[in-house]
């Protein structure tokens, strides 16, 4: 399906920096794959700016001066033409070149790995962009049990509502289709995937872009601003496109907007040139906005490191903060109030959780929420809460039971698509929306599909203890960097009542971690891996390092 995984120590995380995970899709992880790769390891940095071009078996770093200072659009078009024109490129913009925290990894016109900050790790490289040619023949060990798997996966996954629904997230029901009709030029996808979720769009004097989801985070402050006209639509476009290019993330705009508008109608921060806040949705306000953040200038310099680091620095930052970033400096993503599973995903990950996690989010809520043709009835959400995570009440928001058991489930699975490097907005196919099959899934498919790829039969149940295997190691990592039972919380707002939502009760939030941590084979005071857990998950030398 196109996708690969980026681990990294991310620059995005907050209050530390720790090791974390960006997932993107598009093409250039299968032209690795082309190429004869599994996994690049880049360690260290260069003396001057380079790009890595790898042609099958020849790999060598050319000089990069050329390329400083170009957009992410540019960058691509420029190496295509001087390597070659069928190359798949990563690479970063000005934003990633002055080590924003909100840098992207960008390819084509918006495939990102966004919300980690990893584009600055790149530039911390000096690393400009990784273009990559694979010619060579891939070998699959039963390609016709492949074929058959492929079809079954499609079969269940067609009318999947990720396509038409994610491809305008955020535009309201008034314009949702109106803006389709008018800006569609086709629908995209990753390399092989047939749910294509991104809908290529083109305006008029606003450029061209693919977007989905989060990507339209511009669209309410320029609808206020506009109304419903073709200026505000070019506003809109503006942002997706100028991001892009400049190699910054929407997500954290999204929440970041909102969290300065605040700030400003409160009277804690001013209108100024270099953030001209009585333009807010207008687009010159987006664009000086998005150019002072990826070249740091003026005030652009402070909101590059990231929202959390701006409330740091604020008079009464975080009272407007907190309530848009949950945990770790990650922009909220499926809120945690009224949604206990969700709560527990948020704190205990090294990021936004949803992000890789969406099965649990849809089937507890989102799809619950959507309208006809999308909606699933909360009868079918509660067979199917049954049947994967052993009980109705993994998704009853009404308490914290039965929450630890799924969050497990949903985390060591979430494990196993990034090794598979499969997307989680079709895996595990917890549920179908094919008539006939309406509500049926089938979790076993990743495992069967590994095996006929590889010749290795596999189990699901094997499949999920690996996936139990990576999270343990990654809660290792985490507790070498300093995590403590402590942080695996939310920020206070959370278990506050706030305009009109509910308080998380932090009692029975608490009690639900105690009980996750015995679950999991965890010592229940402080969160750790116990020896004989990891020693049973064949981690002995991790269990040796955590003494
Ligand atoms: S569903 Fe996933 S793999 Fe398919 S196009 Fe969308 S992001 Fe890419």
């Amino acid at each position: 399906e196109g996708r690969f995984e980026i681990v990294s120590k991310s620059p995005r995380s907050y209050p530390v920096e720790t090791v974390t995970r960006s997932g993107m899709g598009g093409f250039w992880g299968p032209e690795l794959k082309y190429a004869g790769y599994d996994a690049l390891i880049i360690q260290g940095s260069a003396e001057n700016w380079v790009n890595l071009w790898i042609h099958n078996e020849k790999v060598k770093f050319c000089d990069a001066k050329d390329y400083v200072g170009n957009d992410t659009y540019t960058t691509q078009k420029k190496l295509r033409k001087e390597l070659d024109p069928e190359a798949k490129i990563l690479c970063i913009g000005p934003a990633g070149e002055n080590l924003s925290r909100l840098a992207v990894i960008l390819s084509e016109t918006g495939f990102v790995s966004g919300k980690s900050g990893f584009g600055a790790v790149m530039g911390s490289k000096l690393l400009k962009a990784i273009a990559v040619r694979g010619t060579k023949p891939l070998k699959i060990s039963n390609p016709e049990r492949m074929i058959e798997i492929s079809k079954r996966v499609r079969q269940l996954s067609a009318n999947n509502p990720m396509r038409e629904w994610t491809s305008t997230l955020m535009i309201d029901s008034v314009d949702r289709q109106a803006f389709l009709n008018k800006y569609r030029k086709k629908n995209t996808g990753c390399f092989g995937c047939h749910t294509l979720c991104f809908a290529h769009l083109s305006v008029p004097d606003a450029g061209e872009s693919q977007c989905h989801c989060i990507g339209y985070f511009y669209y309410s402050a320029a609808t206020k601003y506009y109304g419903h006209s073709l200026e505000r639509d070019q506003a809109v476009f503006d942002s997706i496109v100028l991001a892009n290019k400049l190699g910054l993330d929407h997500y954290e705009f999204y929440s970041m907007i909102r969290f300065l508008e605040d700030l400003y109608n409160s009277g804690n921060i001013r209108s100024q040139a270099d953030l001209p806040l009585d333009q807010f949705g207008s687009r010159e306000f987006i664009q000086k906005f998005l150019e002072n953040i990826a070249f740091r200038k003026g005030i652009g310099d402070l909101l590059a490191e990231g929202s959390a680091r701006v409330a740091d620095q604020i008079d009464n930052g975080w009272s407007y903060c907190s309530k848009y970033f949950p945990a770790y400096g990650s922009a909220e993503h499926e809120s945690p109030r009224n949604n206990p599973g969700v709560a527990l995903l948020w704190a205990l990950d090294s990021r936004d959780p949803i992000i890789d996690q969406h099965p649990y989010a849809r089937i507890s809520s989102t799809f619950q929420k959507r309208p006809f043709p999308y909606r699933l009835s909360p009868e079918v959400a509660k067979m199917i809460a049954k049947k994967i995570y052993g009980s109705e009440k993994a998704i009853d928001h009404t308490t914290f039971e039965k929450k630890p058991e799924a969050i497990i489930y949903t985390q060591n699975r979430s494990a196993v698509i990034n090794m598979l490097v499969v997307c989680d907005w079709v895996y595990p196919i917890v549920l179908s929306y094919t008539s006939g099959e309406y509500g049926k899934g089938d979790t076993a498919l990743e495992s069967q599909l590994l095996a006929a790829a590889t010749g290795h039969d596999v189990t699901e149940n094997e499949l999920n203890l690996t996936g139990e295997r990576v999270w343990n190691l990654s809660r290792a990592i985490m507790l070498r960097e300093g995590r403590t039972r402590e942080n695996d919380t939310l920020n206070e707002t959370y278990f506050r009542n706030y305009k009109g939502e509910i308080a998380i009760p932090k009692a029975d939030f608490e009690k639900a971690k105690t009980n996750y941590y015995r679950l999991r084979g965890w010592d229940e005071t402080k969160g750790w891996p116990t020896s004989q857990k990891l020693n049973q998950l064949e981690l002995s030398d991790v269990a040796d390092i955590l003494q």
